[in-house]
């Protein structure tokens, strides 16, 4: 049985054994082809337009529960609805973002008024402010009540669940969190992983394509082998959730990328030569969705060797 096959079926396994596998057992479908799906332990994810959101829901009820980003405001507005199909939803306890693109923000809007608490990073709170001041539109998102330096963690109020936020260094951005509900050992990655895609990099935000492969390093060791991975964005035809296998595979493409740039240029192949060459990086042949992203990935090996 192939991985994807096994984690699908994991999944369903899981569905199977929930109370709440009637509400959920479809997997929603409502505006604009979003659907959500349970994990385990009451969190699961949602899939739309953008980052991959994942949801915290207290007895399979939303009520009282916890949002991990927003995509954008018509898919939060989706996803709110599908929620207040299941059951009332006036309250969260937490929302929290793994960092402060728009795809992983612009819903905020939806949430935040709802949120007792909404936390990140702090230098993703200041890549937020950054942003909305550079495209004038600061004051239309509401910004984080709760900022964290090195980890953050609170008690759902159901009694049941606990969220933890870590910071592991600069990778994605300077302002990444993994974000752990630690009973049902899930971890969104937000987009420290881009599952056999070339991964966005925002060195303007912080970010730092060289440092990438030991905080992934750190991040598989912080958790264990049970732990399932909730990922930001995955190419077509792969899950946006996996297993430490996956972030080892991509602490590979980095290191693969880094020593592949390293050699070229030291050969003294210019960066234009190398970017029309390259359809994969020599080590990770998986990775080959998305050549403007892979050019951008180069350019940015590049510049820091
Ligand atoms: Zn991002």
């Amino acid at each position: 049985m192939n991985r994807r096959h096994f984690l699908s079926s994991a999944a369903t396994a899981a569905l199977a054994a929930s109370p709440v596998s009637r509400l959920f057992s479809r997997g929603y479908r409502p505006a604009a082809d979003g659907a959500f799906k349970l994990l385990r332990s009451n969190v699961g994810y949602y899939t739309n337009r953008g980052g991959t959101i994942g949801v915290y829901l207290p007895g399979g009820m939303p009520e009282g529960g916890a949002i991990v980003d927003t995509q954008f405001p018509e898919q939060a507005q989706a996803l709110l609805a599908t929620l207040r199909e299941q059951g009332t939803l006036t309250k969260l306890g937490v929302l929290a973002n793994t960092h402060h693109h728009g795809d992983h923000t612009g819903g905020n809007g939806i949430f935040a008024e709802l949120a007792d608490t909404y936390v990140c990073h702090e230098r993703a709170k200041q890549n937020l402010v950054d942003n909305l001041a550079k495209s004038e539109q600061a004051g239309s998102l509401p910004l984080p009540s709760t900022t964290f330096q090195s980890g953050w963690s609170t008690n759902m109020p159901d009694g049941k669940e606990s969220i933890s936020l870590r910071h592991f260094g600069a990778a994605h951005t300077g302002g990444d969190a993994v974000i752990h509900f630690e009973n049902a050992n899930v971890a969104h990655l937000g987009d420290l992983l881009f599952n056999r895609r070339f991964p966005y990099i925002d060195p303007g935000a912080g970010g730092d394509i060289l440092n990438w492969a030991a905080v992934m390093k750190d991040v598989r060791k912080a958790y264990d082998k049970d732990t399932l991975f909730i990922f930001g964005h995955a190419a077509e035809g792969y899950p946006v959730i996996g297993t430490a296998s996956d972030i080892k595979a991509f602490e590979l493409y980095l290191k693969s990328l880094h020593k592949y740039v390293k050699k070229e240029k030291r050969k003294g192949t210019s960066l234009e030569d190398l970017q029309a060459k390259t359809t994969t990086i020599p080590g990770a042949p998986e990775w080959q969705f998305g050549e403007r992203l892979r050019d951008v990935n180069l350019q940015a090996m590049w510049d820091l060797l």
